[in-house]
């Protein structure tokens, strides 16, 4: 894309797969060192490796982003090893939809812990050398779910809604560092996630909401993720880009 990254150093977390897959690619592509995070170490382990083998700089860790001192001692390590992380991209997520009738407090509390609980993880845990270096980028990927409500997604859309507010609060709050936080929401990308919406009826009715007509790519987040990461984006804090093919318009 042949945007500006000044030796840059970048978490992505849910690497492993999909949309961060992509994300950890298209930064390593920028130049970008990114250290892939996802719960599975065989799934972070091959995505460092396929950037490794294309000439870029990555590595891998395997934690579960849920899990508050696991993503604490993750941090510490992280800067010990590097000194500092200049970009942190809150990617991972997990949906287990139901209606509110049938849904368990269990799987209410999962989606809020894998989704929204840690962002305020890993930003605790990655702001302090970003302060004294005054330059950072958090970007949390969010999703349209969050923005217009989606039936069966109660815990879902509550996580991604929550994703908002955090950004832009962090947006106010780290300003004077010249730290940039800012969300991308993406509507219906063709990943593992949404494999079920991939085929036959449920794909027709789906793609009858999306004007542009097609599920997206991972790489269509990824983009403007890269870009938001960039020199380039230094003056934009605080705001939601919504990634959809027009599916909110
Ligand atoms: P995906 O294909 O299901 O991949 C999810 C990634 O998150 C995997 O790498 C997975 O790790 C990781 N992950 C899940 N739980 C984790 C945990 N507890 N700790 C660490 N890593 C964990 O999902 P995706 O479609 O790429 O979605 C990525 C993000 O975009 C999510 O936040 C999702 O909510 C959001 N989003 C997606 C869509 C869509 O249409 N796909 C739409 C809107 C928003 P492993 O690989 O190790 O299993």
């Amino acid at each position: 894309m042949n945007l500006t990254f000044n030796d840059r150093i970048a978490v992505v977390t849910g690497a492993g797969r999909g949309i961060g897959k992509a994300i950890a690619e298209t930064l390593a592509a920028e130049g970008v060192h990114v250290v892939c995070v996802s719960v599975n170490p065989a799934s972070c382990g091959s995505a460092a490796e396929a950037i490794q083998a294309n000439g870029g700089k990555a590595s891998s860790l395997a934690v579960d982003v849920g899990d508050s001192n696991a993503v604490g001692e993750a941090c510490k390590q992280l800067i010990e090893e590097h000194g500092g992380i200049d970009i942190l991209v809150n990617n991972a997520g997990i949906t287990k939809d139901n209606l509110l009738i049938r849904m368990s407090e269990e799987d209410w509390q999962a989606v809020i812990d894998t989704n929204l609980s840690s962002c305020f993880y890993w930003a605790k845990g990655l702001v302090r050398p970003m302060t004294r270096k005054r330059w950072g980028r958090i970007i949390n990927v969010s999703s349209v779910s969050g923005i217009i409500g989606n039936p069966g997604q109660l815990n879902y859309a509550s996580a991604k809604a929550g994703m908002i507010a955090f950004a832009k609060t962090l947006a106010k709050e780290l300003a004077t560092r010249s730290i940039t936080s800012n969300v991308v929401a993406p509507g219906f990308i063709a990943t593992d996630m949404t494999s079920s919406f991939q085929e036959g009826d449920v794909s027709e009715q789906v793609l009858a909401q999306i004007p542009l007509k097609r599920f997206g790519d991972p790489k269509d987040i990824a983009n403007m993720v890269t870009y938001l990461a960039s020199e380039e984006a230094n003056y934009i804090t605080g705001q939601v880009f919504t990634v959809d093919g027009g599916m909110t318009i």
